[in-house]
């Protein structure tokens, strides 16, 4: 069985200090042990930003990728060798902002990867502009009048793009994010998980605090389905005022993409046991 420290590297994380990342990749570890997973058996793709900080730290397969890109990164893992357990990470600023369209082609396809995006509400790595989640009217360091825009709820995104598990954490709360993160991953099919992060250095508006007098658990509201996605969606659109976290919506029912191609539904091998070498030189003769 795997220990929280088989997931170290050499390296240390070089996050701000007090920054809430150190919570999430906690709680990242944890799920992996208590999911009895081994560090070979997983490969987490990073984007640019704070989150991809992570990407040496953590001792699982890595790839970072371009800004925006983690996700397709991930979906071609995962649909080479789907015996892995595949993550993809990032900030609002990359999933949210750049790479928003992989994000709903992923969901509309049900690719069994989980998809956890650390929303800070600002571009942390770039010294705190504003991105998509940041509120209106909110001054960042190159809009210190606020920008004029209405900002993006992430897991309203997700559920409209038909993802099949749409849920939110919270950094603060570090047994139910590893929870959550566990459920993500257990789905079958396209997990979203939305991890509230407050950016202690570049944004004092959404702090720890803030977040505290805010946040709720959907487990404690009475008679809430996580199965309803109208329910869901209603939860989704909600304000500042009072941030639900939990599972928002689940289809247990999930038919994950790969497991709809009728042409490999036979198929016991998976397309990395299918590579083979090709020999192009009877090609390459016809141009000489
Ligand atoms: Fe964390 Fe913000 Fe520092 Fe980035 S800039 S490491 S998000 S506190």
């Amino acid at each position: 069985m795997s220990q929280i420290t088989d997931f170290n590297t050499i390296n240390v994380p070089n996050w701000c200090p007090g920054c809430a990342n150190f919570g999430v990749w906690n709680s990242l570890k944890q799920s992996f042990v208590e999911l009895n997973l081994e560090p070979h058996q997983i490969v987490i793709t990073y984007d640019i930003g704070c989150s991809g900080n992570g990407a040496d730290k953590t001792n699982t397969y890595a790839f970072k990728s371009l800004h925006g890109r983690t996700i397709p990164i991930a979906v071609g893992v995962k649909l080479a060798n789907p015996n892995l357990t595949v993550i993809a990470t990032g900030g609002d600023g990359g999933i949210m902002e750049e790479g928003v369209n992989h994000l709903m082609w992923a969901a509309r396809s049900n690719y069994d990867i989980t998809v956890l995006m650390h929303n800070n509400r600002r571009f942390g790595l770039t010294t705190g502009q504003p991105t998509v989640t940041t509120n209106k009217g909110e001054p960042g360091s190159t809009s210190p009048l606020g920008i004029p825009e209405d900002p993006i709820v992430p897991v309203h995104v997700a559920l409209i793009s038909k993802a099949t598990f749409v849920a939110r954490g919270y950094a603060g709360d570090p047994k139910q994010l590893t929870k959550l993160i566990k459920s993500a991953i257990k789905h079958k099919g396209f997990s979203f998980l939305e991890i509230l992060q407050p950016c202690v250095t570049f944004n004092k508006i959404n702090t720890f605090d803030w977040y505290k007098e805010r946040v709720y658990k959907l487990e404690d509201k009475k008679g809430y389905d996580a199965s309803d996605w109208d329910k869901a969606f209603d939860i989704s659109k909600s304000t500042d005022e009072k941030i639900a976290t939990g599972i928002i919506y689940e289809d247990k029912k999930s038919v994950p993409y790969s497991q709809r191609l009728s042409y490999r539904k036979d198929k016991k091998t998976t397309l990395v046991d299918e590579v083979k070498q090709y020999s192009i030189k009877e090609f390459v003769k016809e141009f000489e």
